[in-house]
């Protein structure tokens, strides 16, 4: 049996690409090929912005109120489709059951937020600046945004984007990765299910080509990238370059910081969940541990941890975590992992030749844990986005505090202390943008924005929350002055002019 084609959400309706060149989807733990990915055609990634470009004239003028009913149906479907949406998208990740509903749910937040867009839109307003003379500002949309997203969370991401966008007035053209496109294309169809005026959201798939020509596209106004870092570079510098309003979410390397009078089982509990879970795919994962004077005493027991980790295929619900999403990710993992060894890293468990009964073909990298890591080395330097931990070991808190401001990225980081002059102190001190106090992956939850900081993000202003709605927003500031012998005319607002 041939695998269905992916549609593209263009024009207003999910229509087949004229494409020639398309690409499998497969799940990463059976290789099975659930569907054909197209890489749309110059002409459709043109028809979708000028689609785009066209609806924006009437979306524009559409009340706020409006444009939140929408969002409020949109979420609703999204809860009543949540758990068939989880099932696709840990199908084409290899995601748990677990994990898949927790990536739409994460999604599912930002369109509540998106249903308060009226209040997220209130200007600002001074009287009488100047006698007689008020000022107030006006928020605005943009015009045609583009959203351009990674496999790993393949609902959270695109919800991250087009929602608030879009019930801020614009228009969108999503780009989803062609790793796993079938997720967000069943999200668009809801989308269209709930209400959405034709063309406001178009679905475009692909791969660098066609983001390639929607950067440089002249009706294009903003685009909002996640991936990789060294991607988000290239994004960051073409589409400024094109006098875009850009913002890129980048790769990471995020520490905790152990204090030696943190409780260690609650220290191996989370440090297990954060590195592992999601095979280590999420880009706010913990890769590196950064033990304090005795807490490295927890060591032992995170390796025996480590062991009890069983992987598993999507539906076994005894599995901790799947496969990686490709075996060409796999051979990458497995690399660092053995350079790992090569530069001089102890390797207490090494999950690289991991297998599961059942599943020979599946894509799948077991716990791997390092001790003995300093920051020259490879495995340190490099984001791994596999589920691999690496333990270094310092004296003192400014030490670790040091370790982390020296390294380039900046996504999150998190501290395990009983000490509220230890916590306070790192919350101060660390150059991060995402900061957790005994909570190891703390992502902020859609009213305040997703704020990674360093090589972790290029842009101003960030994800979802109130920086989301300056980014998708223009701002105009109107001054104005009304002649007090207006008040008096006879002939009221209908009053003929008269030029003098
Ligand atoms: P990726 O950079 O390979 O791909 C991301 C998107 O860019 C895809 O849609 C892809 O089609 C497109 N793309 C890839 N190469 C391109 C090129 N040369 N030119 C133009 N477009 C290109 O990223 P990925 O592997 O899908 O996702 C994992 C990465 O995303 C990790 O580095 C992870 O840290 C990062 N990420 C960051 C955040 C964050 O908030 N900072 C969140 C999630 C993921």
């Amino acid at each position: 049996m041939t695998a269905p084609r992916i549609p593209l959400l263009l024009e207003g309706q999910f229509q087949a690409s004229a494409a020639t060149h398309t690409q499998a989807v497969r799940n990463p733990a059976t290789q099975e090929v659930l569907a054909e990915v197209p890489f749309a055609t110059a002409d459709e990634v043109d028809r979708a912005v000028a689609a785009a470009k066209e609806a924006f004239k009437s979306w524009r003028e559409v009340a706020p109120p409006q444009r939140a009913r929408v969002m409020l149906t949109f979420q609703h479907l999204l809860k009543k489709h949540h758990d068939e949406l989880a099932e696709i998208l840990a199908k084409e990740t290899g995601k748990t059951f677990a994990d898949a509903k927790g990536d739409v749910w994460r999604g599912i937040e930002v369109v509540e937020h998106a249903c308060n867009v009226s209040s997220l839109l209130m200007g600002e307003t001074v009287e009488n600046v100047a006698g007689g003379i008020d000022t107030y500002s006006l928020v605005q949309p943009l015009g045609v945004c583009v959203g351009i997203t990674p496999f790993n969370f393949p609902a959270m991401i695109p919800l991250w984007m087009f929602p608030l966008a879009i019930a801020c007035g614009n228009t969108f053209v999503l780009k989803p990765s062609e790793q796993d496109p079938m997720t967000p294309t069943r999200i668009a169809e809801l989308f269209l299910e709930a209400g959405a005026p034709k063309n406001v959201l178009q679905v475009i798939h692909g791969g660098q080509d066609q983001v390639n020509q929607l950067l440089r596209h002249p009706d294009v106004h903003a685009i909002s990238f996640v991936g990789s870092a060294p991607v988000a570079e290239h994004i960051y510098r073409t589409g400024t370059a094109h006098l875009k309003r850009v913002q890129c979410f980048a790769g990471a390397k995020n520490h905790m910081v152990v204090m030696p009078d943190a409780q260690p089982q609650q220290v191996v509990n989370n440090l297990i969940g954060a590195s592992c879970g999601a095979a280590g795919q999420r880009c706010m994962a913990i890769s590196v541990a950064v033990l304090v004077g005795s807490a490295r005493e927890v060591i032992p027991h995170l390796a025996a941890s480590f062991r009890e980790l069983r992987p598993g295929v999507w539906d076994d619900s005894g599995a901790a975590y799947g496969p990686v999403i490709s075996a060409k990710a796999k051979a990458r993992i497995q690399d660092l992992i053995r350079q790992g060894k090569e530069e001089g890293a102890v390797c207490a468990f090494d999950g690289s030749d991991c297998t599961v009964p059942d599943y020979p073909q599946g894509n799948w990298v077991g716990p791997t844990l390092f001790t003995g890591v300093t920051p020259e080395m490879t495995i340190y330097r490099e984001e791994i986005f596999g589920p691999v931990l690496l333990v270094i070991e310092v004296e003192t808190l400014a030490e670790a505090i040091a370790l982390i401001n020296a390294n380039p990225y900046g996504n999150g980081c998190s501290i395990f202390t009983a000490s509220g002059a230890a916590a306070r102190k790192f919350q101060h001190e660390i150059e991060v943008g995402q900061v957790g106090i005994n909570v190891p992956i703390p992502v902020p939850l859609p009213f305040f924005s997703f704020t990674g900081w360093k090589k972790s993000f290029l842009g101003d202003l960030h994800a979802y929350g109130k920086q989301a709605v300056r980014f998708y927003t223009e701002t105009k500031t109107v001054t104005a002055r009304w002649f007090d012998e207006d008040i008096e005319h006879p002939h009221g607002p209908n009053m003929t002019i008269q030029l003098k």
